[in-house]
């Protein structure tokens, strides 16, 4: 009997992240590359609804209303070095990285 093992903390298809985490296109696929380059990390927050987000702190306007938007839970190395990625994503040509990038003190934002 085998099993198939399924983390919904780190979707490997852009489909997976979209219905895992209510993300938009663009978003989902941003994070699914991100997450290919960077082990250890950990979805742990993606779309919310208003009444969540004002739940849990967020910001009025937030990404995260949009499914724009996920926050990424691991090591402070682990997430500087996601955080990192994600910034240089932003300097391609064409640039459609993320908007948002911020080291919060238990978890990575990231918005797109
Ligand atoms: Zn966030």
């Amino acid at each position: 009997m085998a099993y198939v093992v399924v983390n919904k903390q780190r979707p490997t298809t852009v489909n997976d992240a979209k219905e895992w985490w209510g993300l938009t296109d663009h978003a989902a696929s941003h994070l699914v590359r991100l997450l290919a380059v960077c082990p250890g990390v950990a979805v742990s927050s993606g779309r919310r609804s208003p009444e969540r987000n004002r739940a849990v702190g967020g910001v009025a306007g937030s990404l995260h209303l949009e499914g724009r938007a996920v926050d990424l839970t691991g090591t402070r190395r682990r997430l500087e070095h996601a955080a990192w990625h994600a910034r240089e994503e932003s300097r391609t040509p064409g640039r459609t990285g993320p908007q948002e990038v911020l080291m919060e003190s238990d978890h990575l934002h990231l918005g797109w």
